[in-house]
This record gives structure tokens, C-alpha cells and sequence, in this order.
């Protein structure tokens, strides 16, 4: 059985329950976790707070290279670690080796900005004084993950927490809490002290609530969907916590008459259908222009086709690509509700639309890539986020068009626009309600830049120099001769 990570020891709940995690391909139990309470969070929040000031004193430069080892440690394990990824998340086995991947140079890059801190001297209206602004970091900080990319995501909050120097608890979702603790108990044979980063797992109910309740923690830093996004607001802010919150979107992608039609496809083949669809920053919403929407439609449901649904351990034989199960059941359920609301309000399927048939999908949560067309604008495919495989596909007529129904969502994530003519691509950068906006380029997040969203996906940032700011407050000092 896994366990929880605390105070530099692998422990259990006091309760001493369990909860398994199941494989979404197979239904097999992969391992138990300690199912941790209030008590467990407050065990590992007590080691963090004590851990705090010997880490935020450790010189920046010290702290940078205990990263850069952690990161190493981690590395060296990725095989396995891509298959512990693999099986109880569903991701097939080579997009968990990404993730893997994705984590490495995430640690390494905030590593790297560790000893780059700079704060500023400033002149003041006073006799024989001088201001300045240092920068300290905040203290203990909740990191809460959600289960589509239970790695990176932990590793966005990690990496500028403890680069930054303060220490965390990290809680993973319910039902990808392992390769998380192995992670974890790899990055502190590091030699971080004991309790600068800690794991503890549980419900969502429990543990993270108590995350967002206990007064010792100066920050929070939540993934997840919107409306869970909207307690932890209501909740820790309201206790005067740092917050930022990366929520759910609905990720316009506009492809223009002029676009590259093959790019395009690509981009919107691996935008839509890696992870099975469950990102946040996916190909929601596609529209096309009229001029090239057939070759466009025609063009993508042929590539889409080579999608084979099926455990993401073993790979699909070329040319077919693997694409893993939904991670839950109830994923699922609601993913099959959203296209029926569609089909009911008039939308054609183009491709998919229902779970694979066979004996061998029989225990695992599979649905087949799915594109629609004709979707009313009020259908919950459109209204909605869709967490997985399904994409409706929009004909219109302009850009002025495209760019009022792309910011017709309560969301604003992602956007990305295909076109080759300039004036195109500085209407969109300028008018798209988005945090981010790619142009010619596949929906991913890059380290190096700051990534979150506007309206319901949440404020605040991770990724890019900016996340490091949020992990850090400025102290306004006034020097006097
Ligand atoms: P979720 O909100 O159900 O859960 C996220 C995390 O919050 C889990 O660890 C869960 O246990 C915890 N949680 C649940 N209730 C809680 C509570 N009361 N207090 C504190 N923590 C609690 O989200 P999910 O289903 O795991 O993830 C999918 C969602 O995440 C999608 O909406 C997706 O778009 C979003 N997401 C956003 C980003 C981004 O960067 N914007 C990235 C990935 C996923």
C-alpha cells in the first residue's frame, strides 16, 4: 500500500482507513492510499510551518540545486513512473511519459529562478531615507490537483513554492494520488528538511477542506473545475489566503480561409484529443470558415479515424494512434449526456458518438473520439465545458463572427486563431477573451510563459516568471540615516 508523505517519513492516517485506486482501462485495483482526515492535514501543515523558516533561510543558491537533484530523481524513474501514470489515470503510456516529461523541466526551470529573486531601491521624498521592496516568501502553501494531469500540475505549484522558499502540502485528487507520493518521496531524497514537502491524500470534502480552513496556510493554489474553483474563493479568501485558481474552458479555435488546412488539422486532432479530451486548455469549440470548412471537416474526421480506443499500456499498431479510457465512469456518464443534449437539439454526428463495442471495452470507461456538427449555440456541448473526446465544429462566415461567438462563454481559458494574414492575428490577440492565445500553434502550455484565465477559468497565474510572484510577498522598507 502507498502512503502519505509527512514530516520526511511515509505514514499512515491516524484512522488508519484506506480508499483503492482503480484502473479506468480495467477496473483492477492499482494500489490503496491512506484515506487522510483533518488530523492528517494538520500533522503535515504543523511540519510545514516548522520547516519554514531553516528552508526560506537556506541560501537561494542551495535551494536551486536541491531542486535541480529533485528533478533528477524523478527523471531517473520516469519509465516507471509513466506506467504508474498510465494505470491509474488512463492515459495511454508514451502522453504519461510526457507529462513526465513536462514536470522534469518545469522543477528545472524554477530551479533555475531560485537564486534570480531581484527586489529594487527606491528614492523617497524624505531627508537621508531610501525605500526598498524585498521580496519573502509566504509560509505554508496548499497545492490541490486535480486527476488530468496529476503531475504537471502538482509540479506547477511545487517547483515556484519551494524555488521561492516556502513549503507545502500538496493534495492530489481521489484517484491519482500514487505516482504523486512517488514523486514526492523521490524529490525529498533530494535532502530537503523534513516537512518542506509533504502529501497528504483524501477526500476532496475533508482533506482539501481543511487545507482551505486551517489558519497556519498562507496560500492555496487550486486546479479543478469551476465550481469547486468558486468554494475554495468563497472559502479561503474569505480567511485572507493567497489565492490563485486554474479552472475549467471552453477553448475557441478559429481556423481563417487562408489557414494552413493540414496544420490546422493537426492542431486540432491533438488539440481536442490528447488525454482523451480531459484538459483544460483543449479544442473545445472549432470554427471554420466557410471557403475551407469542408476540406477542413473532411480532412479532420479522416485523421481523427485513426484513433484506436484501448488501454494506454500497450500501443495501438501504427498507423492507428492510442487513446485511453475517460478517467471515471462518471466522466463518461457525463460526457454521453452532453451529446445526446446535442443530437436531441439537431446536431449531426459526424464521428463517434458512442462507446466502442466489444468485449474487450467491456470494463473500462472508453467513448469513441467524437465530431459533431450543427450544434445550437445553446446545447451543453457549447454552454458547457466538455472534459472529454468530443469536438462541435462551427461554419462561419468571418472573423468579426468567430471572435463574438469564441467570447460568447462563461469561459475564457485558451483561444487559438489559424490564419497567415496579420490583421487577423492581431484582431485576435487583441479581442479574444482569453489568457492565452496561440496563433498557428497547438493549445500547450509552456513553462516559460504565464498561463491561466479570465471570467470562469479562474485569476491568478501559474507557469512563466509571473507564477514565481505569487509565491513571494513584497515588504516595503524604509531605511533612514
Ligand atoms: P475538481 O474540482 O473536482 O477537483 C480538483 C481538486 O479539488 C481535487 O484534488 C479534489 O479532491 C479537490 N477538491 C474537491 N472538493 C474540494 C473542497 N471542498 N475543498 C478543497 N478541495 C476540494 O476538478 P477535477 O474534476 O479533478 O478536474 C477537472 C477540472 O479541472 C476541469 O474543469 C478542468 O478544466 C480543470 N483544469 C483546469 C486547469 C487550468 O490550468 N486552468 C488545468 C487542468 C484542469
Amino acid at each position: 500500500m502507498a502512503k502519505m508523505f509527512i514530516a520526511g517519513e511515509s505514514v499512515d492516517s491516524v484512522t488508519g482507513q484506506t480508499s483503492e485506486v482503480r484502473n479506468p482501462a480495467t477496473g483492477e485495483v492499482v494500489d490503496s492510499v491512506p484515506k487522510g482526515n483533518e488530523q492528517d492535514v494538520r500533522r503535515a501543515v504543523d511540519a510545514a510551518e516548522a520547516a519554514f523558516d531553516e528552508w526560506a533561510h537556506t541560501p537561494a543558491e542551495e535551494r536551486a540545486k536541491m531542486l535541480f537533484k529533485a528533478a533528477a530523481l524523478v527523471d531517473a524513474e520516469r519509465k516507471s513512473l509513466s506506467e504508474l501514470l498510465c494505470r491509474e489515470q488512463g492515459k495511454p503510456v508514451m502522453e504519461a511519459g510526457g507529462e513526465m516529461e513536462h514536470f522534469h523541466h518545469g522543477i528545472e526551470f524554477y530551479a533555475g529562478l531560485a537564486s534570480k529573486v531581484r527586489g529594487s531601491q527606491v528614492p523617497l521624498p524624505a531627508k537621508n531615507a531610501y525605500g526598498m521592496v524585498i521580496h519573502k516568501p509566504l509560509g505554508v502553501c496548499g497545492a490541490i490537483v486535480p486527476w488530468n494531469f496529476p503531475i504537471t500540475l502538482m509540479g506547477t505549484k511545487v517547483g515556484p513554492a519551494l524555488a521561492a522558499g516556502n513549503t507545502v502540502v500538496v493534495k492530489p485528487a481521489s484517484t491519482t494520488p500514487l505516482t504523486t507520493i512517488r514523486v514526492i518521496e523521490l524529490m525529498n531524497q533530494a535532502g530537503f528538511p523534513k516537512g518542506v514537502l509533504n502529501v497528504v491524500t483524501g477526500p476532496g470534502s475533508v482533506v482539501g477542506e481543511e487545507l482551505l480552513r486551517n489558519k497556519k496556510i498562507r496560500r492555496i493554489a487550486f486546479t479543478g473545475e469551476s465550481g469547486t474553483g468558486k468554494h475554495v474563493a468563497e472559502v479561503a479568501c474569505g480567511d485572507f489566503k493567497r489565492v490563485t485558481l486554474e479552472l475549467g474552458g471552453s477553448d475557441p479555435m478559429i481556423v481563417c480561409e487562408d489557414a494552413d488546412v493540414q496544420k490546422a488539422i493537426t492542431g486540432a486532432m491533438v488539440g481536442r484529443f490528447w488525454n482523451a479530451g480531459q484538459a483544460c486548455l483543449a479544442v473545445k469549440r472549432l470554427f471554420v470558415f466557410d471557403k475551407v470548412y469542408d476540406e477542413f471537416v473532411g480532412g479532420l474526421v479522416g485523421k481523427v479515424s485513426r484513433y484506436e480506443v484501448g488501454d494506454g499500456m500497450t500501443r495501438a499498431e501504427k498507423p492507428k494512434i492510442r487513446m485511453g479510457p475517460l478517467h471515471t465512469a462518471q466522466q463518461r456518464e457525463e460526457i454521453e449526456q452532453q451529446v445526446k443534449d446535442a443530437i436531441d437539439r439537431g446536431a449531426k454526428v459526424l464521428l463517434g458518438g458512442a462507446r466502442p463495442e466489444g468485449e474487450q471495452y467491456a470494463k473500462g470507461n472508453y467513448y469513441l473520439p467524437t465530431i459533431l456538427e450543427n450544434v445550437p449555440d445553446d446545447s451543453r456541448a457549447v454552454t458547457e465545458e466538455t472534459f472529454g473526446p468530443v469536438l462541435p465544429i462551427f461554419r462561419v462566415t468571418s472573423l468579426d463572427e468567430a471572435i463574438e461567438r469564441a467570447n460568447k462563454s462563461i469561459y475564457g481559458l485558451g483561444s487559438s486563431i489559424w490564419t497567415r494574414n496579420l490583421d487577423n492575428i492581431e484582431t485576435a490577440i487583441d479581442r479574444l477573451q482569453a489568457g492565452n492565445v496561440w496563433v498557428n500553434s497547438l493549445h500547450y502550455g509552456y513553462d516559460e510563459l504565464p498561463f491561466g484565465g479570465v471570467k470562469a477559468s479562474g485569476f491568478g497565474r501559474e507557469h512563466g516568471p509571473e507564477a514565481l510572484e505569487y509565491y513571494l510577498e513584497p515588504k516595503g522598507v524604509v531605511i533612514t540615516r
